[in-house]
């Protein structure tokens, strides 16, 4: 257990060092979300192109702690070039983790599952969410 912990950590951490599709896109194509988490300063925007029901980039830009960036950076690796409707369904049953309800354990997160942990501190939540919630108001 010891050691999936530390890949975990491994895994956020390399995230937040290097950011995958970090930087916002001056194209009207993409719709933009903005959301802040006062309660630790977290301030992050994703950026969506969806064409033909496919998710075809997220882009991300923002402030925040290693658990907020580091998210922004594994949504937008982890959905890209998925269908919208997959996209939607991952992104829900990955909140439903890191909020501590029932979700499905067969559903591939990938990097995403390096959050998991996360359940078991409740005022941490937000911030490992915040990117996905607003990534799910650029394509609802
Ligand atoms: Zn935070």
């Amino acid at each position: 257990m010891r050691q999936l912990e530390n890949l975990y950590r491994q895994i956020i951490m390399d995230h937040y060092k290097k950011p995958r599709n970090k930087g916002l896109l001056d194209d009207a194509r993409y719709k933009k979300e903005h959301i802040k988490n006062p309660s630790c300063g977290d301030d992050v925007t994703i950026q969506t192109f969806v064409e033909d029901g496919i998710v075809k980039d997220i882009r991300h830009d923002g402030t925040g702690c290693s658990i907020c960036c580091s998210s922004a950076s594994v949504l937008s690796t982890r959905l890209k070039n998925l269908p919208v409707t997959e996209a939607l369904k991952i992104s829900e049953n990955y909140i439903n983790m890191i909020t501590n309800k029932p979700y499905d354990e067969t559903i591939e997160l990938e990097d995403a599952q390096a959050y998991e942990g996360i359940k078991d501190f409740p005022a941490r939540t937000k911030c490992a969410t915040i990117a996905w919630k607003a990534f799910e108001n650029t394509v609802k």
